[in-house]
Formats: C-alpha cells, structure tokens, sequence
C-alpha cells in the first residue's frame, strides 16, 4: 500500500519516516514527559508505520520502539525524582516543624531546670538551717552558725544579722547607693521575738531570698522561743531562789573556768567569803520569815555594790562568796571594807541592825586549785569572826 500526500510532481512523495523518527525525538527533548504524550507519539507512530510501506519495518518499529524506550525511562525516571523531590519537601517540612518544636521543649526544659535547680538550693539551705535549729540550743551559737550557713550557700548577700529582742542592732551603712537593706520580724504567735536584717548589692536579685528568709524567720521564731524557754530554765536552775544570786554549784563551776583562764593569760583575781554574824540569833529572835528577809536584803546590798561581772553566790545559809577577776589587791581590799560599812549602816527589816564578816584569799596564795583558794579565804573568814566578827581579814 502506498499512500502519497503533497505530490509536488508525479510519483514524487512525501515519506512518513522523517515523522516518524522525529516524534519520540521532540518527545525526548520536552522539557517534562506525561503519559498522555507518549500514548499520542506511540499512536500517530503506529499510524505512520502503516502509511510508510517503502521502508523495511522491523529497522523502524525497532528504532522508534528504542526511542519510545528512552522516553519512557526519561518519564519514569522524572515521576520518581518529582515523587521523591514531593517526599523530600515533605520530610523536610515535617522534620523543621519537629525541630522548631524541640526547640520550644528546650526552652521550656530549660526553664524548668533552672527552677527545680532554685529550688533545691532552697531546698538545701532551709534543710541545713533547719539541721542548726533543731540541733543548737544555745542562742549565741545557734545564730552564730546560721549566718555561717547563709554566708556559705548565699554568697551575694552581703549581710545577714539575726537580732533577737532587745539586742541592739547595729549601725547601718550610711547613703550607700550600691546597698539595699530588708528586715524581716521574727514573730512568734503574735509575738516578736526579734529581728533578721539582711542586706544585697542592688544589681542582685534580692526577691528569691526574701522569700528563703521569710521561711527562715518561721523556723527561727520556733528556735528562739525554744532557746529562751531553756536559758530561762537553766537560769533558774543556777540560781538560788531566796536571793537570786548564784547557787555554790555553778559558782564553783564558774570560778573553776574563770581560774584556769586567769593562769593562762596570768591576770589577777580574789576571793571574798562574806558571813552574816549571829544570824541565829535573828532567826531565834524574830523568826525565820524575818530571817529570809534580811539574807535577801543583804544579797541586794551585796550585788549592788559590786560590779556586774563579779561572780556572786550564796556558798550556804547565811555565807555568802565573790569571784573578782582582774581588780588589784588594793580594789578588793576597798571593796571589802565598803561592803562591810554598807550593812553595818543599813538598817533592815524591822529597824533590825546587822553586821557581816569577810575573809579575802587573793590568786598568788593559791597556785593550783580553786579549793585551795576557797579554804584561805574561809579562814580568813574564821580569823574574822574568831577576832570580834564585823571584819575584812585577809589571807596571810
Ligand atoms: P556566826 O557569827 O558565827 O556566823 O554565827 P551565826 O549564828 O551566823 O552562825 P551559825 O552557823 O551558828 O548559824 C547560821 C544560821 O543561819 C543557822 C540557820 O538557822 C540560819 N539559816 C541558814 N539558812 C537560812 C535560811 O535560808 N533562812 C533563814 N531564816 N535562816 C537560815
Ligand atoms: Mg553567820
Ligand atoms: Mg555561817
């Protein structure tokens, strides 16, 4: 069969084998392949095959089958590389939303660290606080080691001072820009048992700790009232209850380490026995309510005549002793004469008129023991009373 279009002139003809190569040709060289495209190239080259008879076939059906091959793979291989590169866009997305998103959770995570770390630092403070508190009784030593403990684990705070009622609080830095100074009251069922002043550097942050402090003014309050209760008790457990003055138990104590000390750092001290003469003949006469009336006005008269840090007690019934620490011989000595003077011309309970005796041991008469110390000054006092009572007889 021959088919012959555009004939220019007789028996020349137009072939359709130029068509025919040049289709899957400009199918190759589309910029993107589609099925349809190679559907419309495979039929219009079917269609040329049966019109174009003067060509061997099996040389065209397999060159433009070859061709059609190449398209096809050019097809396949541009659908895997969109599907991949739709894959790719996909993953991607997916994969900057999941970050951005444990970026987020970073934050967040962060911040909670940072917080729980707060509070654990809290957390340590307060416990090793607390750990004192319950721990140290006594007042001087329990505020002592809590400001150890804030110094330690809050370095920024440049003061931290814990007063307790009646204490003196100290001088304030005066105009010191750079300084901010908080106080916070220590209070204990309504009732203030002191202050906690502290103070920061204004470039720190002082809200945290306000808030710490606030916890530890609770826990402190408690601590407090605790410590006074037992200093109170302990007091009162030293303390002779007619008098007030010292019992001979924590006196002896008291002179015990005062003693040693003195030796140590080789500074003076006496002794003074003070006994009430013919004190049973009052007792005989007026009875012993009158009796107890004078030994508490005879303590007054003693504890005001001498310095508060004398150690004083009530050695027994009527007798009566003082530590002196420091005071020369002379000052003792004058001492002893006024404190004799002073009763003798006191006038007691009742118009009653009394008289004391007194017997001075001084430190270089004793060397080793406080005992020692005390039997001198008891016979001094003896020697007193042995030579007409209302004396001051010193240790010879
Ligand atoms: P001297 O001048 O030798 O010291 O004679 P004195 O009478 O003071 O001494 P003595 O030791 O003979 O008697 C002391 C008396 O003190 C005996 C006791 O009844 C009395 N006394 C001791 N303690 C108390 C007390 O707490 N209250 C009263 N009212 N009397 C007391
Ligand atoms: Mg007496
Ligand atoms: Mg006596």
């Amino acid at each position: 069969m021959k088919i012959c279009i555009g004939q220019k002139r007789k028996g020349e003809t137009v072939s359709f084998d130029l068509l025919l190569w040049l289709l899957p040709v400009s199918l190759l060289l589309l910029k993107k392949i589609k099925t349809r495209h190679i559907i419309s190239v495979l039929l219009l080259g079917i269609i040329g095959l049966l019109l174009s008879s003067n060509r061997p076939y099996i040389y065209l059906i397999s060159g433009f089958l070859f061709l059609l091959f190449l398209c096809d793979l050019r097809y396949i291989y541009e659908r895997n590389f969109l599907h991949i590169l739709k894959n790719h866009s996909a993953i991607k997305t997916g994969l900057t939303t999941e970050i951005e998103e444990l970026k987020k959770d970073n934050t967040s995570l962060k911040t909670k660290i940072i917080l729980l770390s707060e509070k654990i630092s809290t957390y340590e403070m307060l416990y090793s606080i607390s750990r004192i508190l319950v721990k140290q009784i006594e007042l001087d030593k329990l505020i002592k080691e809590i400001k150890v403990a804030v110094a330690l684990l809050r370095p920024t705070i440049k003061s931290f001072e814990i007063y307790p009622i009646g204490v003196k609080t100290k001088e304030r830095e005066a105009n010191d820009e750079n300084f901010q100074k908080f106080e916070i009251p220590i209070i204990l069922k309504k009732e203030v048992l002191g202050i906690i002043e502290y103070g920061f550097a204004r470039k720190d942050d002082s809200a945290r700790f306000t808030d710490e402090c606030k916890i530890i003014a609770t826990q402190t309050a408690i601590a407090l009232k605790r410590s006074n209760l037992y200093n109170l008790v302990l007091e009162r457990s030293r303390l002779d209850g007619l008098t007030g003055l010292y019992l001979r138990r924590y006196f002896l104590q008291r002179v015990n380490e005062n003693f040693l000390l003195s030796k140590r750092y080789n500074t003076f001290f006496s002794l003074l026995m003070i006994d009430i003469d013919h004190f049973k003949k009052i007792n005989d006469t007026y009875g012993h309510p009158v009796g107890d009336e004078i030994l508490k006005d005879v303590s007054q008269l003693i504890r005001s005549a001498v310095h508060p840090d004398v150690i004083l007690c009530r050695y027994g019934g009527e007798e009566f002793a003082a530590f002196i620490g420091l005071a020369p011989v002379s000052e003792v000595q004058m001492l002893a004469e006024n404190l004799r003077k002073t009763v003798e011309e006191h006038t007691f309970f009742r118009n009653l008129k009394i008289t004391i005796s007194l017997g001075i041991a001084y430190k270089h008469q004793a060397e080793n023991t406080v005992g020692e110390l005390i039997r001198k000054a008891d016979e001094s006092l003896y020697k007193a009373k042995r030579s007409g009572r209302n004396k001051v007889i010193e240790w010879r």
